[in-house]
């Protein structure tokens, strides 16, 4: 299970550094590498990227 950064991403930069499995990378719009994102399940506080995300356009893929 990963989660997905949709379309309405401006890549504002600030999920990228919060990743603790660094499975973002800069882009146009940003990317999540399903093969890594682990959806936080390890983290008490949930998913981090989520939770920065100014625009909530971070989804379950
Ligand atoms: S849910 Fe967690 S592991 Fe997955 S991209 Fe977001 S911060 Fe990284
Ligand atoms: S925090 Fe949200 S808007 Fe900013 S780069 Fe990440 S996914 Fe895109």
């Amino acid at each position: 299970m990963a989660m997905k950064i949709t379309d309405e991403c401006t890549a504002c930069g600030l999920c990228l550094p919060e990743c603790p499995t660094n499975s973002i990378a800069e882009g146009d719009i940003y990317i999540i590498d399903a093969g890594t994102c682990n959806e936080c399940e390890d983290q008490p506080d949930g998913q981090h990227c989520v939770a920065v995300c100014p625009v909530d356009c971070i989804i379950k893929a």
